[in-house]
């Protein structure tokens, strides 16, 4: 009947307008926290598999919200994706990170690889070759090796503009790593068309090595990417017997809680410490 189409539009009209307003509150939230630098850069130790070294660091975003606790990435990673915010809240990591490392607390071997995670929107945005000009000396000045992991979330073809940029982070001494290998759309061509100097192993196919059954993909991941000259890294890595697999089948990289969680300046400092003398 009429009325009952009447008062399911009514229905699914309060229901859209509520998601509206939920996501408008999310954004407004974010944009504060992002200019009130409430969002952190944490640190997580990337550990050489060949020589057992910290050879670099992710960092990753960290939001604690005053009354909403802490509130995943997962999360709020998406809702600035969708808007500009990324690339102010990218912003802020970084002057974040030079503040950090300007403290002097640590000093990082040079080559010490900062990988920061740059969303597709962002790469896509005009502004992104001047972002990189900005920051390019500034890690250089740092005796650090900026990475940045691009993931590729929606099947989107390497236009010429994008193949463009992808030299000009190149020729500016930045590193690429493609980010999730194995999921979504992070897919060969994309390989081809991104020529990534490191490739990063989802936590999807580390969780598969078991301590008795062989993960083929993994070694046939590891093998490929030997031929072309990529580096491997392998994220998740949470167990002893997935770092001596690993290991056994040559990664170059190994990320994960087995070594340690994302960590604050100060404790990745002391994480650094401990690391080279134990
Ligand atoms: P990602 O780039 O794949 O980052 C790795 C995620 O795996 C991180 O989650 C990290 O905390 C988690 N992780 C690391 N080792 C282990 C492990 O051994 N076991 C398990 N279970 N998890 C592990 P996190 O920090 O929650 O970030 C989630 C995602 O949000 C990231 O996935 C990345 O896609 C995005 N993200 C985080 N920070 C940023 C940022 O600053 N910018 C952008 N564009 N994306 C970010
Ligand atoms: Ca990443
Ligand atoms: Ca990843
Ligand atoms: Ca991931």
């Amino acid at each position: 009947s009429i009325g009952f189409i009447l008062a399911m539009s009514f229905i699914m009209a309060t229901v859209v307008w509520l998601l509206a307003t939920r996501r408008h509150s999310l954004y407004t939230q974010l944009a504060h926290a992002i200019r009130q630098r409430q969002i952190h850069p944490h640190y997580q130790p990337l550990i050489c598999a060949h020589s057992n070294v910290v050879s670099g660091a992710e960092i990753l975003a960290r939001w604690h919200h005053d009354e909403l606790g802490f509130v995943p990435p997962d999360v709020f990673i998406p809702v600035a994706e969708r808007t500009a915010l990324i690339i102010d809240l990218t912003q802020s990591l970084l002057e974040q990170v030079v503040d950090d490392l300007q403290q002097g607390i640590v000093a990082l071997k040079p080559g010490f690889n900062l990988n920061l995670n740059i969303s597709y929107s962002h790469l896509a945005d005009d502004g992104f070759e001047v972002f990189v000009d900005n920051w390019a000396p500034v890690f250089a000045a740092l005796g650090v090796t900026l990475v940045f992991e691009i993931t590729e979330r929606e099947n989107i073809d390497i236009s010429e503009a994008m193949a463009h940029k992808i030299t000009h982070i190149k020729t500016r001494g930045i590193k690429i790593a493609l980010d999730d290998f194995g999921t979504g759309f992070s897919n060969l061509a994309f390989i081809s068309n991104l020529r990534p100097d490191s490739i990063k192993i989802d936590r999807m196919f580390v969780r598969q090595i078991s301590r008795d059954v062989a993960t083929p993909l993994i070694d046939c991941v590891i093998d490929m990417a030997k031929r072309m000259n990529i580096l491997t890294t392998a994220e998740g890595v949470e167990y002893d017997y997935q770092v001596a697999y690993l290991k056994a089948n040559q990664i170059d990289c190994l990320q994960g809680y087995y070594f340690s969680k994302p960590l604050a300046f100060g404790d990745f400092a002391v994480f650094l410490r401990n690391y080279a003398v134990g």
